[in-house]
């Protein structure tokens, strides 16, 4: 191709951008930076009934959180400026009346009564699906059914109309999908959609055709749910004669719910616990506002969920699974989407949050440590911090985990994990206990090292195994059955703590020894 490589994303702000929305933006992103292309953002804003006034800056931070960088778009602008359809309002109307004067649109009067007095007739017919087309046009108020002289009549006296598309009645549309092969769609089954509403906005098919070739797209990358529409939209070309210039054309598949039924919902996510937009979003309803659950908001990385989104629906076709937004765009190709949906799997973005935090120094990471800390109350120092990441970072899935997973560095257990205690707690690990806490008490500081010898020395004298006493010591010390390495906790804890914890356990567990 010779053409310099230009995509859009195109979302209209009617809410919150879903997480679907955030994979078409980001395979858009990926190919055109693959190609050394532009991908620029538009604002489909022409339905005023749907506006939702801070859906824009939403889609805005979204992209941003993602790492989506655009070459154009409403903020930033661009050499095809403006980018909010609702501001290009009166580019529109010259291309609807050339469609017009060239005999492929016409205008229709037709009342909303008489639309419905259509619709009934049709339904009453036992029409499958009633709709103004090449054939139900004919008994229709609109400019190719009316005198010409009355056309102009009602033009001149302000009678509300629509422009609507002639679609042929017999035709044969093709579109070489790039994703799904050769579609074919016959014209009987697309309906003389509107271009032009009565209030002079363009419906989203003219104004959509209409950017894209302005804005010199080359390929549209969009979803699934848009297929129907695209036979409709290579008419416009042709009868704009833009043919030449017409972009490529690729629909995504959908994203299923989990359990592969239908479209991933709101709903069915609320019911699997997990949510479907990037970021924090208000929601009005019957004039309470709630707020709705986010990735961002549950600890979800942005390049972890930029992975996992890369995944749904493409494959690199290796085994590697991880990949850097750089090292995805090398690779990305478009030749390698499915053509079938994909199911959500809320478990595989939970794996790839666990990579991603684990890629993070022990220095990033202490800023979640801290900041979950000081919301219980807790000052944890620079220097601690991200030495207990360091410790407990292959233990969490979200940063935010840190508050739980970390507590025990900084409050003393109150309660013992009773199934060890249940199972190991005998007289002898609990004096053996006692007896380490003794050692630790004469020490002012200690490593990991150091007190890994202590306690082999003291067991090697009596001959008692480490096995013996390792689990107990962990609950005596933290409470939990499990963890990271222990001698490390107590070079953290000090130990001064560790033996002060030691001894309170062994005197909160008398009585519950058990006999071996
Ligand atoms: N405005 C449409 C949307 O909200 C864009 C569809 C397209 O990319 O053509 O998804």
């Amino acid at each position: 191709m010779d053409r310099e490589v230009r995509v859009r994303f195109a979302p209209s702000p009617t809410g919150a951008l879903h997480i679907g929305g955030v994979r078409t933006a980001l395979y858009n992103y990926l190919f055109a930076k693959k190609h050394n292309g532009k991908m620029l953002l538009r604002i489909e804003d022409t339905d005023q009934t749907r506006f939702v006034s801070s859906a824009e800056d939403y889609i805005k931070e979204a992209l941003e959180w993602a790492g989506i960088k655009l070459d154009e778009s409403p903020w930033d602008g661009g050499d095809c400026a403006p980018y909010r359809q609702s501001e290009r309002k009166p580019m529109y109307m010259q291309y609807a009346m050339k469609l017009v004067e060239e005999g492929n649109a016409y205008y229709a009067f037709d009342t909303p009564e008489e639309l419905d007095a259509m619709r009934k007739r049709l339904e009453a017919a036992k029409v499958v699906s009633p709709a103004y087309n090449s054939i139900t046009r004919n008994s229709m108020k609109n400019s190719l059914t009316l005198p010409e002289s009355e056309v102009k009549d009602l033009l001149a006296a302000g009678v509300s109309y629509v422009i609507r598309l002639k679609v042929p009645r017999k035709e044969e549309i093709r579109l070489n999908d790039m994703i799904r092969g050769w579609v074919m769609v016959h014209s009987s089954a697309i309906d003389d959609k509107v271009l032009m509403k009565s209030d002079g906005m363009p419906t989203y098919h003219l104004a959509n055709v209409v950017d894209d070739h302005l804005m010199k797209i080359t390929h549209v990358i969009r979803g699934e749910e848009w297929l129907p529409s695209a036979p409709l939209h290579i008419l416009l070309y042709k009868f704009l004669g833009w043919e030449s210039t017409m972009p490529a054309f690729a629909h995504l598949p959908l994203i299923l719910n989990p359990d592969g039924e239908g479209k991933l919902s709101k709903r069915k996510a609320a019911q699997y616990g997990f949510p479907v937009v990037p970021l924090k979003w208000m929601e009005e309803k019957d004039g309470q506002v709630t707020e709705v659950a986010s990735f961002k908001e549950e600890g979800y990385l942005p390049d972890a969920m930029v992975n996992f989104l890369a995944f749904l629906g493409w494959n690199p076709g290796t085994d590697q699974e991880i990949y850097s937004m750089e090292e995805l765009i090398k690779v990305f190709d478009i030749e390698r989407i499915g053509k079938s949906g994909t199911k959500f799997d809320i478990a595989k973005a939970k794996w790839y949050n666990q990579q991603y935090v684990r890629k993070k120094t022990d220095e990033e990471l202490a800023f979640f440590l801290k900041a979950e800390m000081k919301n219980q109350g807790i000052e944890v120092s620079d220097e601690l911090a991200p030495k207990i990441c360091g410790l407990m970072k292959e233990r969490v899935t979200f940063p935010k985990d840190f508050g739980n997973e970390a507590i025990y560095f900084f409050k003393r257990p109150t309660q013992y994990d009773d199934q060890v205690i249940s199972s190991k707690w005998t007289q002898e690990t609990a004096s053996l206990i006692q007896e380490f806490a003794q050692l630790l008490k004469a020490q002012t500081n200690v490593t990991a090292d150091e007190a890994k010898h202590l306690l082999h020395n003291m067991l090697d004298a009596k001959g008692v195994k480490i096995g013996k006493v390792m689990q107990s010591l962990r609950v005596a010390l933290t409470g939990q059955p499990a963890g990271p390495d222990l001698m490390q906790i107590i070079e953290i804890l000090g130990a001064n703590e560790t033996s002060n914890r030691l001894s309170l356990a062994v005197n909160a567990l008398k009585g519950k020894e058990i006999v071996a």
